[in-house]
């Protein structure tokens, strides 16, 4: 049996790292909402097609839309944590990535009444710290560790393997590492996992890409957010040009291309991260 963990890092259009020389986190609550109404449409899109994901919600949206966070949990799909502030692992000292980490599960737990079992990192910049830190403060999973090597802001952690299912790792020694999905071919590491490389490839051949990994692996971890759904965000001018490419590619077809997935792979189970672990 293969599974597919359908996963969605829960942030605003003026959150990502590409844009945060022009939106520092002071001028976030100035900016337009538009987080709940793409969130709400990919929602609905789950839906139809009775699939759970996994929501990474950002602690600063939860504190300010607990509504959404609810919702999320209503509609059966697991919370889990983006952090707070979206800065990335390894640009914040230790203790205030302990607090990030901390504040973002408290914000979370208060608003569902259940435990934040996961940990998403922005941009996937996990740090050796950042899985002590999870470990400590009793995280059950960490899902930040992508081994595309040639983007510019992923973390790296050389003894990542320990953690990953299937590596003789003793489920009572705690964390868990659930890294996102890439194609591996004659040697080559390809970004197949989502985001603005699901939004690139040609449908067709995002799917023979997915085929290859669920042959090879137990799951296919896919992520995607909640403004790349959404063509009609503010545009903003003068991003360096393959940031521009990276972030605006494709927004129109998103929607009709997860719709594309889920129903191609329907025969699939597509279930939350805390569900495979149990
Ligand atoms: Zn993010």
């Amino acid at each position: 049996m293969s599974y597919i963990l359908f996963t969605v890092d829960v942030e605003d259009w003026f959150q990502v790292e590409n844009l945060r020389c022009r939106f520092p986190s002071d001028t976030w609550d100035s900016c337009e909402f538009r987080v709940e109404r793409n969130t709400t449409v990919l929602l609905d899109l789950l839906e139809r097609f009775h699939v759970s994901a996994t929501f990474f919600v950002l602690g600063w949206i939860a504190e300010r839309l607990p509504r959404l966070v609810k919702e999320i949990q209503a509609r059966g799909h697991e919370v889990a944590s983006h952090g707070y502030g979206h800065q990335l692992c390894y640009d914040i000292s230790s203790s205030e990535l302990r607090q990030d980490l901390y504040r973002s599960r408290t914000i979370l737990e208060n608003i569902t009444g259940q435990p934040v079992r996961g940990y998403r990192a922005p941009s996937f910049s996990i740090t050796g710290e950042l899985m002590d830190l999870l470990k400590e403060l009793g995280y059950r999973y960490d899902s930040s560790y992508n081994d595309f090597s040639l983007h510019d802001r992923y973390g790296r952690v050389d003894s990542i393997r320990r953690y990953m299912p299937n590596y003789g790792l003793n489920e009572k020694d705690g964390l868990v590492e659930l890294p996102i999905s890439n194609l591996k071919l004659g040697g080559k590491c390809i970004p197949w996992g989502g985001g603005g490389y699901f939004r690139l490839w040609p449908f067709w051949m995002f799917r023979q890409g997915v085929r290859h990994i669920l042959r090879q692996q137990e799951y296919y971890l896919f992520y995607c957010h909640p403004w790349e759904l959404d063509p009609d965000q503010p545009r903003v001018e003068g991003m360096r040009l393959d940031r521009r490419f990276r972030h605006y590619v494709n927004l129109s077809e998103t929607a009709k291309r997860i719709e594309n997935f889920l129903n191609d792979f329907r025969q699939h189970e597509f279930i939350t991260c805390s569900e495979f672990l149990d």
